[in-house]
Parts: structure tokens; C-alpha cells; sequence
């Protein structure tokens, strides 16, 4: 097994709301990703895994905890090294309809990082690494004197991605890149997004709220409620036998490709809304919409807990 390229250890970013509230976006948060691994980070949006995501590779300050990338703490490489940092550590966007400077040519938008970071030897060189990334995410050469708006979504997502490889990086946080595309084109961009981690070594984190295409990337799934890990494991066993109650919920909404099994499927609904996270509840934060909820509940707020190998829960039904 791969040594962890990223430690998140404790994690807490809080956002002032107001001149006392504080909204709290991630609350001790603690997992890791192995080197060429992709975990997959998902739950309702709100749920804090955007931010979770960027307060990782140190976009956003932490307000407590750490994370750890190659031994090294983010935040004081972001501030002491971020060239270093940069180079190494890369990110996929939501929207590639806002990402992508619409004055920019796309050769442009892709080389960004090899002309900030110095990678060409010269204009030929860079414009033959510009022509590589193209043919690299399945775009040709033609594409690299048109500007983004006249590409399709999932052309311009290409893009994105190619923007990030410039600089040959070694962990990507994709940040629902999946998101705003068409179903038939979120397999496109899933399949590519394996097949460059499969060439290149690539460690993801991938962020989504769509269950079923996460489970096609990810070695390993997150799932994330109010601020915090409810439950982490390997991909097939958590989407095989789901444990926390909240994962089960989810999980039971995702449709089934064998008709047989579609047929026999119980959608769990969930009652309520999600608290507000500037003021959640004592003790289990998913107490107010569980059917399994006992007294201990809501007084003791539930730990993660490993309770298979590699597979964790925060539920008090699992003490
Ligand atoms: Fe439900 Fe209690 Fe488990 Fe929370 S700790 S998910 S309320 S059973």
C-alpha cells in the first residue's frame, strides 16, 4: 500500500458570520490520501466539502488543525514556497464555463503554468507542450488559437484539465468537475480523469455530490455531513454495505443498473432539513433527521471510529 501523499489531521476552517456567529464549514475533519489514489468526497451541497477541498491544498487559511502535504504543512508552504506548491499541487474547477478567461486564447489558458513556473526552453518548446496537452485530453491542435466560449462544456472541462497537467503535478483536487456537464459527457471526463492518473501517476480528491460516478473513480469514498466525516472506507464496501445511517440514506437514492435490484430498492427519505452549521446540534449532528437515533445521541458527539480495516464510522451504533 502507497504512503499517504496528504495528511489531513483535526482540520477546522470556520467563516465569521456577523460580528459573533461562526459558520462552521469544517469541524475536525481527519482522513488521508495515498499516493495514485483518488478519494472521493461527497454529501448534499453545504455539507462543507468544497471547502473542505480548498482548505487542503491551502487556498483557504485553516482555522484549526493541520494537513499535511509530502511531510510538509500546506499552509506554511503556501505562504513560504507557493511556487513549489503550486507546481505540485494543482485544481480541477466546478465550472468551466467561469474558470476559463474568455480574452485568453486557449493555448494561453494552458500554458499559464509553464510560463509562470518557467517550463519552456523556448516559444517552440512551449508550443509543442501546449500541442501535447491538447492531444493529451483528447482536443487537437486547431483548438489552440480558438477562445473557450467556442467549445462545448465538456471540451472546455478538457481544457481545464490540460491547464492543470502543464506543470506535471502530482495531486489534483478536482472540485466537482463532473458537476455542470451533461450525464453522457460526466463519463468522458470521469474515463480521461483515470486513464491520466493511470499514465501520470496522479493522486485526486475528488469532490462530488453524484454517488454513482464517484463510486466509478474513487478507490476510497469520504462522505461528508454538516462539516464532518460520517463515514470513510473503500469504495466497493461502503457502496456494498453502507454504515452510518446518513450514508445508508444516500446511498438507498442512487439508482441500480440491474433491473432486478432496481426493482427491490428502498429509498430511504430523510426528514428535515440539514441544520444550520453556525449553530448544529449537541452530540450527533445527524441526530434530528435519524430514525436510529438513541438518548446517547445527543449528548455525546460520535468519533470516527475504524470498524472494518480501512473503514470508519462516527455512529454511536457502532460503539
Ligand atoms: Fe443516528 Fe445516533 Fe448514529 Fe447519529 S450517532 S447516526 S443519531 S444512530
Amino acid at each position: 500500500m502507497n504512503e499517504p501523499i496528504l495528511e489531513v489531521n483535526h482540520l477546522k476552517k470556520y467563516f465569521k458570520v456577523g460580528r459573533k456567529a461562526e459558520l462552521k464549514a469544517v469541524d475536525d475533519v481527519s482522513f488521508a490520501i495515498r499516493s495514485g489514489e483518488t478519494l472521493g468526497l461527497v454529501g448534499e451541497s453545504g455539507c462543507g466539502k468544497t471547502t473542505c477541498g480548498r482548505t487542503c491544498i491551502g487556498m483557504y487559511e485553516k482555522t484549526g488543525g493541520s494537513v499535511l502535504y509530502k511531510g510538509k504543512d500546506v499552509h506554511v508552504e503556501k505562504k513560504q514556497h507557493p511556487l513549489a506548491l503550486s507546481k505540485d499541487v494543482q485544481m480541477i474547477f466546478q465550472d468551466p464555463y467561469a474558470s476559463l478567461n474568455p480574452r485568453m486564447t486557449v493555448g494561453d489558458i494552458i500554458a499559464e503554468g509553464i510560463d509562470v513556473h518557467g517550463l519552456a526552453a523556448n516559444s517552440k518548446d512551449r508550443k509543442e507542450q501546449i500541442m501535447e496537452l491538447l492531444n493529451l485530453v483528447g482536443l487537437n491542435k486547431e483548438h489552440a488559437n480558438r477562445f473557450a466560449h467556442e467549445f462545448s462544456g465538456g471540451q472546455r472541462q478538457r481544457i481545464g484539465i490540460a491547464r492543470a497537467l502543464a506543470v506535471d503535478p502530482r495531486f489534483i483536487l478536482c472540485d466537482e468537475p463532473i458537476s455542470a456537464l451533461d450525464v453522457s459527457i460526466q463519463a468522458q471526463i470521469v474515463n480521461l480523469l483515470v486513464k491520466l492518473q493511470r499514465e501520470r501517476g496522479l493522486t485526486y480528491l475528488f469532490i462530488a455530490h453524484d454517488l454513482s460516478m464517484v463510486k466509478h473513480i474513487s478507490h476510497r469514498v469520504g462522505v461528508m455531513y454538516l462539516g464532518a466525516l460520517a463515514e470513510i472506507g473503500p469504495s466497493r464496501e461502503l457502496y456494498r454495505k453502507p454504515l452510518h445511517p446518513y450514508t445508508q440514506a444516500l446511498l438507498s437514492a442512487v439508482p441500480v443498473a440491474d433491473p432486478k435490484v432496481e426493482k427491490s430498492r428502498e429509498i430511504i427519505v430523510l426528514d428535515g432539513e440539514v441544520p444550520s452549521p453556525i449553530n448544529p446540534p449537541e452530540g450527533c449532528r445527524f441526530r434530528d433527521r435519524c430514525k436510529l437515533a438513541m438518548p446517547i445521541c445527543s449528548e455525546i458527539t460520535p468519533k470516527l471510529k475504524e470498524v472494518a480495516p480501512d473503514h470508519s464510522v462516527a455512529c454511536h451504533l457502532y460503539n
